[in-house]
């Protein structure tokens, strides 16, 4: 399985700033293991120095954090996976927790933005995970189950099996753990992964097996090879401890 580390940088860092970490990530990481990839999901205002600093790394991309589900017209604010792509990014970032729950994106948008960037030519990062309010009531599997059923269901036959082998990847992100500092528990992980993983071959068949699950929410260099030992956990995705160089390459060296 494809291991992948991703840092979400959010609505941080200049173009300068971004480019500083690029070369500092690209410096640390110019022997990359085979199988392994790092990407990193910048502002859409740094997507070019990111690329220029990573150009010719292999196994370093860089995406963007959200796009439009339409090739272009009069959508403002939005940016398209074709801006996106010409910017340098091969990735995008679909369903984050803070896309659905400030910007009030839904599960129907969610998957429009899956299949649209996939359908033109950007790889898949997607978000799921649950809010504690429902973990707490039970309903861990049902929320996993209606995010991801509504991706797969809008799949078009040409995006279903081996197709989405190496470009859809799922990151299982509690809400409640995402920049709170509570890191879910071993049993939680395991538990959401192991639900994430089975959901995904109910959806995707066979070639669940090669779609990488990646753990995110308050991932830190001290916890960091403890969730990659997890069952079901091919990577991680990191968003404060990522916007430090150093504390980003520990925790890939983890
Ligand atoms: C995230 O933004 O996806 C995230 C997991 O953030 P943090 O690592 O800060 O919890």
């Amino acid at each position: 399985m494809q291991k992948i580390f991703a840092a979400n940088w959010k609505m941080y860092k200049t173009r300068a700033q971004a480019a500083q970490s690029a070369a500092d990530l690209a410096a640390g990481l110019r022997a990359m293991p085979e199988g392994q990839s790092v990407m990193v999901f910048a502002p859409f205002t740094a997507i070019g120095d990111v690329a220029a600093a990573f150009n010719g790394v292999p196994g370093l991309f860089v995406g963007g954090q959200n796009c439009y589900p339409a090739a272009e017209g009069a959508f403002t604010g939005e940016i398209s996976p074709a801006m996106l792509r010409d910017a340098g990014a091969s990735w995008v970032l679909t369903g984050h927790s803070e896309r659905r729950h400030i910007m009030g994106e839904d599960d129907a948008m969610v998957a429009r933005k899956t299949v649209f960037a996939l359908e033109n030519g950007l790889n898949v990062l997607l978000c799921i995970g649950e809010t504690l309010a429902e973990r707490e009531s039970g309903k861990l599997h049902a929320v996993l189950e209606r995010q991801l059923e509504a991706v797969f269901s809008a799949m078009p036959e040409g995006l279903r099996g081996e197709a989405l082998e190496g470009r859809l990847a799922v990151g299982y992100e509690p809400v409640w753990a995402i920049g709170t500092g509570k890191v879910a528990g071993p049993v939680e992980v395991i538990e959401s992964h192991a639900a994430a993983r089975s959901l995904l071959q109910k959806f995707a068949g066979e070639t669940a097996n090669r779609l990488p699950v990646l753990y995110g929410g308050s991932v830190k260099p001290n916890n960091a090879s403890a969730l990659m030992a997890l069952d079901n956990v091919d990577g991680l995705l990191v968003g404060g401890a990522s916007l430090e160089a150093q504390s980003f390459l520990q925790i890939i060296g983890a």
